[in-house]
């Protein structure tokens, strides 16, 4: 696997807004996501754990899932959830704030929805081989050329963003996928108490979830138990209540970037250097790691 990611970004913004035919769905799957973010990286329950341990408990979101046919589902403020034994399944991503970016080999700067963790100027992933980086994020697009799936990297060749992906052979030394029946407890979760959810999945569903609501998740997700639907009580109340005191620079910048953003897609009305002066006071001068920028850097 070889890739060509400088100016790229395409599998950490949602670049649907510049080329909607070429750009994929996360709604293709049997089981659609009720939110409507673009390639959400699912993490395992322990990177789950090392981000609130790192303060980062409110960088992260959870997803929940229409029913496939045949599924045991349960209904909730009027929609049906994928669930197990009656209680809803769900996966923890990173959230996506708008954010000032020209990825996919573009030169405009538009507001587009872009990973917490992306750096908007260099385009670069500010974790990149850090021990916080998500193994989902780490080994893209080994998955999809193993299962011969078309990877973002040639969507983004598709819309006319570069020669991206450079040799599609997938690496020897894959983890296993992030779905699947060996996932349950490990990045694949079931949320224990539904009774509790009333009002929550119609704020997941709008897009609109409060700190409240995500650390619910994120508290459950770290309480799980790989390999099973339990979950430790004592573990979930505690990592819940981290998630939702987290007061990290990520959660204060998404705040910022929701404040000062422009309507999806359209170009940002700042020059450069006001532009770096902004991601300055957001991220990085509120303590965001640095990235190192392409020079030097093979692909
Ligand atoms: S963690 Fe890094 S590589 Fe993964 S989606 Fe976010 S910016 Fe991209
Ligand atoms: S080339 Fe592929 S892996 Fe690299 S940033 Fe673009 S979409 Fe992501």
């Amino acid at each position: 696997m070889d890739l060509r990611c400088e100016g790229c970004a395409g599998c950490c913004v949602d670049w649907r807004p510049l080329a909607p035919e070429a750009a994929g769905s996360d709604r293709d799957g049997r089981r659609p996501p009720l939110d409507d973010v673009y390639g959400l990286a699912p993490l395992t329950r322990d990177e789950a754990v090392g981000f609130l341990d790192r303060g980062l408990g409110d960088a992260m979101a959870p997803r929940l899932f229409e029913p496939a046919e045949g599924d045991d589902r349960v209904r909730i403020d009027g929609t049906d959830l994928a669930a197990v034994d009656g209680r809803p399944v769900f996966v923890v991503g990173l959230r996506k704030p708008p954010k000032p970016v020209a990825p996919i080999g573009t030169d405009t700067v538009r507001w587009l929805d872009a990973c917490v963790f992306l750096d908007p100027t260099t385009l670069q992933c500010r974790i990149h081989g850090d021990e916080a980086y998500p193994r989902t994020c780490s080994t893209y697009p080994g998955h999809n050329l193993a299962l011969d799936a078309e990877t973002e990297c040639e969507r983004v060749e598709a819309a006319g963003g570069g020669e991206r992906l450079l040799d599609g052979d997938p690496p020897a030394d894959l983890p296993a996928p992030a779905f699947g029946p060996q996932a349950m407890g490990s990045t694949v979760f079931a949320y224990p108490d539904p009774d509790d959810l009333e009002g929550v999945i119609a704020r997941i569903r709008d897009g609109e979830t409060t700190v409240g609501d995500r650390a619910r998740f994120v508290g459950a997700a770290a309480g799980s138990r790989p390999g099973s639907l339990s979950v430790d009580r004592d573990r979930m109340g505690d990592a819940r209540a981290r998630a939702r005191e987290a007061d990290s620079w990520a959660g204060n910048a998404i705040r910022g970037w929701h404040e000062r953003a422009g309507a999806d897609g359209r170009t940002v009305d700042l020059d450069d250097s006001a532009r770096e002066r902004l991601v300055r006071e957001l991220e990085d001068g509120a303590g965001a790691p640095g990235t190192p920028g392409w020079d030097g850097v093979d692909s």
